[in-house]
């Protein structure tokens, strides 16, 4: 199952990339706002938080999905803020775009650290899509953990 931004700029370079990278087209699908976002306990309405993560978990149960795609977009480091996710913008609406950024990544370390409350017994994977100056897209693996993360990255508190 995949849990996307309802953004409509990034569904066909979304499906893209799971076709290519995990060889699935049709999956089931859970489009908020925020993406993975929205389940993350770090925002300013933990009680929408939750029953994100309430919604999502019944889904996965429902569904017996044995694996969960976390997705967040935004701008690439060089990017442009206009590529950000309004509802990251929303949270944090002073934010720089290396702010934002970094917010993603932490509530990813957040998120996989608490897989169980969302992904029962699924497996959890976190990509963001970033989007360059010239409207580039590339998905970045944001789990520290993962074999083919990203190695740029600190590593996070993840227990
Ligand atoms: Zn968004």
């Amino acid at each position: 199952m995949v849990v996307a931004c309802s953004d409509g700029r990034l569904q066909e370079a979304t499906d893209a990339f799971l076709a290519r990278e995990f060889k699935i087209t049709r999956y089931d699908r859970f489009y908020v706002p925020g993406g993975g976002g929205a389940l993350a306990s770090s925002g300013t309405d933990p009680v929408r938080a939750q029953q994100m993560c309430a919604e999502c978990k019944y889904l996965v149960e429902l569904h017996a999905v044995r694996r969960v795609i976390l997705l967040f977009h935004g701008p690439s480091a060089a990017g442009r803020i206009e590529a950000a996710c309004a509802d990251y913008r929303r949270k944090l609406p002073w934010a720089t775009i290396a702010e934002l950024r970094a917010r993603q990544e932490l509530d990813a370390v957040d998120l996989l650290a608490r897989r169980r409350e969302f992904a029962s017994e699924g497996d959890v994977l976190v990509y963001r899509c970033e989007v360059d100056a010239a409207g580039g897209l590339t998905f970045v693996n944001l789990d520290p953990d993962s074999p083919l993360g990203s190695d740029r990255r600190p590593r996070g508190a993840r227990g």
